[in-house]
């Protein structure tokens, strides 16, 4: 897809007087969460774009004030905090709390601090980094070894369930904190040092004079690769690329799932799609792009572009949620996307989110950022509730019956999707989803050479050099309620430059105006290049209205049925349990639509609460007579009797906020009822 690809190719960086008196002026402003020394795009830190207003500003506040506390508060209750105590004291396992991988939890909730504190200078924030790292610190071994389920007196020894253990996922985690920390304040730092020794541990166990081992769940691979980027080591780099070669030959011992579930059963650049367990294939294909970035290895970039694509077309639910199988969390075959059975772990869709990030960085291509957007707006903002201290686990995309309020301070089974639940035993998915937020200024806009790219639409101010020179953007707009996003500009240099911004594959119709004319899109981006003043202004123009989206054929599971999405959101048809006077009182399970109607806006008269619904006609399925105990299936088609319904649809993020319902994101499109009763 060359036509979406972004002609601007960043030239390896040269100092020049007027960078370095901007980066002595600011030695702060690099804290990004992925920071390639080559590539088409440029990433901006997280203090370079700051969220002013809107739907991920909303999110990203609520991150801040209600999540990472929450987080931080269930951490401490589960003991998972208090296991370094019991590490650094010596203690056995039965002093030890929750599974084997807890200590990632804690190493997320570290790094969303960090993110926290770069971006809004957050005082709070630092100081109880501060105050977990040293907590941390105290369980390192002198050797770099740090992990408080192995290695302790009665306790298994390190490295001996390399299938299980996550001992290498929890470093990698650690890792990516202290990269955070680094960027945030710099290498002098208590965490930033034990990452450091823990990093060095890893390359000495397990490099080329090592063992040859991999670890069950990839995550160290891409941390490693951040490492390097942030230290210049390159052993860090070759520790990763070691890994990322190792893997797919056998390695671990298969288990009840597979070798497959561990990405273990052929070699990365031998496959043609993800496979097996979705957040290990994810995590493992973003560690891949990175070391295909740093080696310049084309062959690995291009092997992980052809997993990606077809994984994109056969394997992905319309909410870019990624995983379909219960068992094993892990991909289906082809088309094996049935909406009731949905697993769609909230971590894959933030993986995914990691793995486009860094396609996107390397090659500049439009569709990867359609895709991070996709996730953002219907499994990152999906999995919170309104309150930012309940999440969804797994993300469904039909509920054929409403769930049970659980009582809102007990921890639940990973995979229960009926209503969100404030902690998780396996509790994975809240904290990654902490730090995502509070870094999610750094996926809006990047730089290049040649311009400044925004892939994701809120209301921000972005700063950015262009060549040593200053660049201050501020974007307004209330997407994704509506498609007009204007930016001006602020302080640029007196040269020319180009400002390029995203049309989505969705947009059609899409159209920027500077000074007065219109610009129309060249593939996946729509481009002014000139010479900027301050105040001059462009003024994007994306259609956002309601569109029927047709399931594929492929698809059994949704065959003949259709979807609504408006701009980047996916909509559901939600029937709370709990009925308002005028709420949609049908059975969810039992309609269809008539997509020759436009769904059309829809007041709060008509029963919901959701200010952004919309309204469609379609037909309810009548119970048929008898008790509905018979055998159903028939030698003739069933022929159905119908009532005219009138169906409301309502953004599927935000789902299951107002206690148990039943949701469906797919109906059966069919014919409109012709009376009150046909
Ligand atoms: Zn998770």
């Amino acid at each position: 897809m060359a036509d979406d690809r972004l002609d601007e190719t960043l030239p390896t960086p040269t100092p020049t007087p007027a960078r370095a008196r901007l980066e002595a002026e600011a030695p702060r402003k690099r804290a990004r969460p992925v920071t390639p020394s080559t590539g088409r795009l440029r990433p901006l830190a997280v203090e370079q774009i700051c969220l002013l207003d809107g739907f991920w500003h909303e999110r990203q506040t609520r991150n801040a004030g209600a999540t990472i506390p929450h987080c931080d508060r269930w951490i401490l209750r589960m003991g998972w905090l208090a296991n370094f105590h019991v590490a650094a004291d010596g203690r056995g396992p039965s002093d030890r709390q929750g599974r084997e991988f807890t200590d990632t939890a804690v190493y997320n909730l570290l790094e969303a601090l960090a993110w926290e504190s770069a971006r809004a200078a957050n005082i709070s924030a630092d100081a109880r980094f501060g105050e977990i790292a040293r907590i941390v610190a105290s369980a390192q071994r002198p050797d770099g070894y740090l992990n408080t389920n192995f290695g302790q007196p009665g306790a298994r020894p390190r490295y001996s369930d390399l299938e299980w253990g996550h001992e290498l996922f929890c470093i990698g985690h650690l890792l990516q904190a202290g990269v955070a920390r680094a960027q945030a304040v710099g290498l002098d730092d208590q965490l930033v040092a034990v990452a450091v020794r823990a990093a060095d541990h890893v390359c000495k166990t397990f490099g080329p004079n090592g063992v040859t081992a991999i670890c069950g769940h990839p995550e160290i691979e891409m941390a490693l690769v951040e490492f390097y980027r942030l230290t210049g080591q390159r052993r860090y780099l070759e520790q990763a690329r070691l890994f990322i070669e190792r893997r797919g030959r056998g390695l671990l011992r298969a288990g009840e799932f597979g070798a497959q579930y561990f990405q273990d059963d052929i070699p990365i650049r031998e496959a043609h799609v993800l496979h097996g367990h979705a957040v290990r294939a994810l995590y493992l294909a973003a560690g891949a792009v990175d070391v295909a970035v740093e080696t310049d290895d084309t062959e690995l970039l291009n092997a992980v572009v052809d997993q990606w694509e077809n994984t994109v077309a056969r394997r992905t639910y319309i909410t870019g949620g990624m995983g379909s199988r219960h068992f094993g969390e892990s991909f289906g075959d082809d088309y094996e996307l049935s909406p009731d059975r949905a697993y769609c772990e909230t971590c894959a869709g933030v993986a995914s989110i990691m793995l486009c990030w860094r396609l996107l960085l390397a090659t500049g291509e439009a569709r990867f950022a359609d895709h991070i957007e996709r996730a953002l707006f219907n499994i990152v903002a999906t999995s919170p509730g309104d309150d930012g201290t309940s999440f969804f686990y797994t993300n469904t995309l039909h509920r054929r019956i409403a769930g049970e309020v659980g009582d809102g301070d007990t921890a639940s089974e990973r995979a229960a999707s009926g209503q969100r639940a404030p902690w998780y035993t396996v509790a994975c998915c809240p904290t990654n989803l902490a730090r995502l937020f509070a870094s999610l200024g750094a996926y809006v806009a990047t730089s290049s050479a040649t311009g400044i790219q925004i892939h994701q639409y809120a209301t921000a101010r972005i700063t950015a050099e262009l060549d040593g020179d200053a660049v201050e953007l501020e974007v307004r707009t209330s997407y994704p309620h509506d498609g007009r996003v204007t930016v001006r500009v602020h302080e640029t240099p007196a040269r020319p430059w180009t400002l390029s911004m995203r049309v989505p594959a969705w947009a059609s119709g899409a159209s920027m105006t500077v000074a007065g004319a219109v610009l129309a899109p060249q593939g996946g981006y729509l481009s002014a290049e000139r010479t900027w003043q301050p105040g001059d202004e462009a003024v994007l123009d994306l259609p956002i209205r309601p569109r029927w989206t047709y399931a594929p054929d492929e698809i059994d599971a949704i065959r003949g049925c259709v979807a609504l999405e408006r701009g980047p959101v996916v909509y559901c048809v939600e029937r709370p349990a709990e009925q308002t006077p005028h709420g949609q009182n049908f059975d969810i399970n039992q309609i269809v639509i008539n997509t020759d109607v436009e769904a059309q806006p829809c007041d709060r008269d008509a029963g919901t609460a959701d200010s952004d619904a919309w309204l469609a006609e379609g037909s309810q399925r009548l119970e048929p007579d008898g008790d509905g105990s018979a055998w159903p299936y028939q030698p003739q088609p069933a022929v159905s009797r119908v009532t005219p319904a009138r169906i409301v649809f309502t953004p599927y993020h935000s789902w299951g906020n107002r206690g148990p319902s039943t949701m469906r994101v797919w109906v059966p499109v069919g014919p409109p009822a012709t009376g009150a009763t046909s």
